[in-house]
């Protein structure tokens, strides 16, 4: 393979070398069809077979069983960000949203188009560098509450969340898979697939059966869940490479496990940000430990040379990926569950390097 880069880029994400090498050989030839995947018939059975075991590793790791449906949807994680509300909320109703981050306020901004919106904690005054306080009190009445796992361009995340008294919905596109989690907690989880689950485009949503019933019934059919549901994700011409790519990677978080990759992820989160915490030139965007995202690495340096200059050493040593959101400046390092504990090594070892050199 020709991957000489060190991608720490926040999504497209790095993916396995081996995932990389099985999506490669079905873009040849899928199994044995004589066709590439590429040219694989949505309703074909093959595909089926795919949707059925991909649909089976989500419950399987989720450790979820009838009362839940896997939907395989396209449209990332912006389309869910408008799909939720149109099925969940008419212009009566209410929802409640915490504000953690940009794409936080982005989902509650669509959910403006479609009802009333109820802002339950936001740390948008000092630009999401922490996690807003969780609500005391959630009002009965609201429609479901809806989070944000992990907040991708300020890298914070929530390590714990409580069960609560209205149908909790969680965008879990930059976390999904990187740590144990009692998903039975979720009525809704979407993740869009760039980062932990393969490549752009493909939104995988898993949803409480009970909740299919609150629909409302204005939604057209590629919109609604239950038709989704219904049509077993393959309601129009489905996204065949995109979601046989999310299979190789469950397929890859199953055979290393997930209490093994949350092992990993911790070790790589601890190394970065001892080397942030301890160096005089860098400073973490999030403070308090306890909000520290372990998939987004955020930082800052004490000036623009200092920046500009480590920016240019990683990417003479083929380290990419690290600049910072536009929205806050400085560095990101996504450390997603496919990139390796050597690869932020390496990123440590130069920044003690450039540490020791300046
Ligand atoms: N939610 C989160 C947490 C994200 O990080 C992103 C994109 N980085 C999105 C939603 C939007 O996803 P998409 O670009 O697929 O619409």
């Amino acid at each position: 393979m020709n991957q000489e880069k060190i991608n720490f880029n926040a999504g497209p994400a790095a993916l396995p070398a081996i995932v990389i090498k099985q999506a490669a050989d079905a873009v040849l030839q899928y199994k044995n069809t004589g066709i590439s995947i590429l040219e694989l018939p949505h309703r074909g059975p093959e595909f089926l077979a795919i949707i059925e075991e991909s649909k089976a590793l989500v419950k399987e790791l989720c450790n979820l069983g009838n009362d839940h449906e896997v939907l395989w949807l396209q449209g990332g994680g912006r389309l869910q960000f408008s799909m939720i509300p149109m099925n969940f909320l008419t212009p009566q109703d209410t929802a409640g949203y915490i504000d953690s981050g940009h794409w936080a306020a982005e989902a509650m901004e669509y959910g403006a188009y479609y009802g009333h919106i109820q802002v339950m904690g936001s740390s948008r005054a000092t630009h999401y560098d922490h996690l807003p306080e969780w609500p005391q009190e959630i009002p009965n009445h609201l429609k479901y509450l809806h989070i944000t796992t992990n907040n991708t361009i300020y890298g914070t995340q929530y390590a714990h969340v409580p069960k609560i008294n209205v149908p909790l919905i969680a965008d879990m596109s930059s976390d999904i898979f990187s740590c144990t989690r009692d998903y039975s907690n979720y009525d809704l989880i979407y993740a869009a697939a760039q980062k932990n689950l393969g490549t752009p485009g493909v939104a995988l949503v898993i949803v409480k059966k009970e909740l299919l019933s609150r629909i409302a019934n204005h939604v057209p059919p590629m919109l609604n869940y239950k038709a989704q549901a219904h049509e077993n994700s393959i309601l129009n011409t489905a996204n065949v490479s995109g979601v046989y790519t999310s299979l190789l990677m469950l397929r890859w978080i199953k055979e290393k496990g997930i209490a093994n990759i949350e092992a990993e992820n911790n070790r790589k989160a601890e190394l970065l940000y001892n080397a942030i915490d301890n160096s005089s030139l860098f400073t973490g965007y999030v403070k308090n430990p306890a909000h520290r995202s372990k998939m987004n690495v955020c930082f800052t340096a004490v000036n623009k040379e200092i920046e500009q200059a480590f920016l240019k050493l990683c990417a003479e040593n083929n380290i990419i990926g690290i600049q910072g959101h536009r929205s806050t400046g400085g560095f990101r390092v996504s450390i997603y569950n496919a990139v390796e504990e050597a690869s932020v090594i390496t990123l440590v070892e130069l920044m003690k390097k450039f540490e020791t050199n300046s």
